[in-house]
């Protein structure tokens, strides 16, 4: 069983899943846009997923789910501690354009004073499971993301398509054992809650999307779970924020001349996203009294720099006073992870890494998948940069290494075959926050990603991994 299912079939059997599995896929709906036509629904694929669902311990999931609130405490924390931002990302914003124009913006709004008194976190929050000496594997943390958390959508569908597969070769019992999910929902939850705090019955919800967006069915399942709440979603470029939006003398945002109660991200996370004109929509964005999923603040804990620092002794004890069993959740699924600031401590890590390469990964603050360096490239660029101050605007991790196992990776114009994956478990968790008072704080289901194991970096966005389901052991 830990090579997978993959044995139990011959080749010529395994074709004829797989096309069984695709057609159920599309009849689902586990959809994506393709990369010819990105903006249009006229011709659409599926998502990429995976033969068979992807065998992991019960344990670390159930880990993995009952560490998830205290995530999001601690996101909600940091991100309201503008003393530990400031000091955090100080060397960083020197050397990384992209983190300093997000730290502007929230200077900007800390100074002119927060309009906001609603706020919403939608997260996910990801693993890799470590392998142990002893055969047994840990739950270690990748990172945490804060902004456009995608695949909650799919997530809910994938888990009827491994369920037919499994049924087709008679393994009812098992089929059985495939967890329902619905992130979707639970993420559309926490936007209504938000959307009934802010308090005002005809406001709208803005969705801020990218003109190219292959993963849009992903969004519109939440949309729909809205609009069955009779929350109605408007989808707007910041482009269009730029033209079309303003604020009153309350800093109420109007969009098209209708007030919005809940700004929601699905795009503003990456460089390559933002033109000038993209960044004055922002700013007017987190000026405004509406509630931004994420604001500006919670944006930053989101980053690399934020992750490392938590790691630091003492850290997650100051953010989190008085919830010591909290801290010792969230130090458990901790990797190594270290600074590169100027100083010795940076001298010392990189001299580690440089000592052993394939034991380390180096992170720039970025999101979205393919910014990381690995083995021959990271010992490159720590050359590089050993000795200059933009070395700070990296992180560098330990390496998670997992025990790799057999699956079938589907997709669009690729041979059917079972190759070495791994995987990565994600939680989305959602909070609530008005005022000082948290009233939401759950999780809301999970998602699997297995890529195979020759790729180092890369989500299903990024082309490399594809949806999976856990399958518990
Ligand atoms: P991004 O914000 O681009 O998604 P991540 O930190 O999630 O950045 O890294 C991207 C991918 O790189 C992950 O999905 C995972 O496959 C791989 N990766 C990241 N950190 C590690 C690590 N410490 N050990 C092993 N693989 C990692
Ligand atoms: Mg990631």
């Amino acid at each position: 069983m830990a090579t997978g299912w993959g044995s139990i079939l011959r080749d010529e059997q395994l074709e004829e899943m797989a096309r069984q599995a695709v057609d159920r896929a599309l009849a689902e709906g586990v959809l994506l846009r393709t990369s010819q036509e990105p903006s249009s629904s006229d011709v659409v694929s599926y998502a990429p997923f995976t033969l068979f669902p992807s065998l992991v311990p019960s344990a670390l999931l159930e880990q993995a789910y009952a560490v998830q609130m205290d995530f999001n405490m601690l996101v909600d924390a940091v991100s309201q501690n503008a003393a530990f931002l400031e000091q955090t990302l100080s060397s960083t914003i020197k050397r990384d354009n992209f983190t300093a124009c997000l730290f502007d913006i929230h200077k900007q709004v800390l100074k002119e004073g927060i309009a906001q008194t609603v706020f919403l976190g939608l997260n996910r929050s990801d693993y890799m499971f470590q392998r142990n000496a002893d055969g047994s594997a840990a739950l270690k943390q990748i990172e945490i993301n804060t902004i456009s958390a995608s695949f909650g959508g799919l997530a809910s569908r994938t888990p009827a398509v491994h369920r037919h597969v499994l049924n087709v070769l008679s393994k009812t019992k098992e089929a059985a054992k495939i967890l329902s999910n619905n992130p979707s929902k639970g993420l559309a939850l926490g936007i209504a809650k938000a959307w009934e705090l802010y308090g005002s019955a005809n406001a709208l919800v803005l969705l801020i999307a990218q003109e190219k967006e292959r993963n849009i069915f992903d969004q519109r399942a939440i949309e729909n779970e809205l609009l069955a709440r009779n929350i109605h979603v408007i989808r707007r470029r910041f482009e269009d924020v730029s033209e079309k939006g303003s604020l009153d003398q309350d800093r109420r945002l109007f969009m098209d001349g209708q007030e919005v109660a809940v700004v929601y991200f699905r795009d503003g996370y990456m460089p390559s996203q933002y033109s000038p004109q993209n960044w004055e929509a922002r700013l007017l964005l987190e000026r405004s009294c509406a509630v931004k999923c994420p604001d500006i603040a919670t944006q930053l804990a989101g980053t690399k720099k934020v992750q490392q620092e938590l790691s630091r002794m003492g850290i997650l004890e100051m953010l989190l006073p008085g919830q010591p069993e909290s801290v010792a959740r969230l130090r458990a699924t901790f990797a190594g992870l270290y600074s590169l600031d100027m100083g010795e401590e940076g001298d010392l890590a990189i001299a580690e890494a440089l000592a052993a390469p394939s034991q380390f990964v180096l992170k720039p603050q970025r999101e979205g998948g393919g910014n990381n360096l690995y083995g021959e490239e990271m010992v490159q660029a720590l050359e590089r940069l050993k000795e200059s101050e933009e070395r700070a605007s990296y992180i560098l991790m330990e390496k998670i290494e997992a025990e790799p196992f057999g699956n079938c990776l589907l997709r669009p114009g690729s041979p059917v075959q079972v190759v070495q994956c791994i995987s990565e478990l994600g939680i989305f968790g959602v909070y609530v926050r008005q005022g000082k008072t948290l009233v939401m704080n759950k999780h809301v289901g999970h998602l699997l990603r297995t890529k195979a194991m020759e790729h180092a970096d890369g989500g299903v966005a990024a082309g490399v991994a594809v949806l999976d389901n856990p399958y518990p052991v």
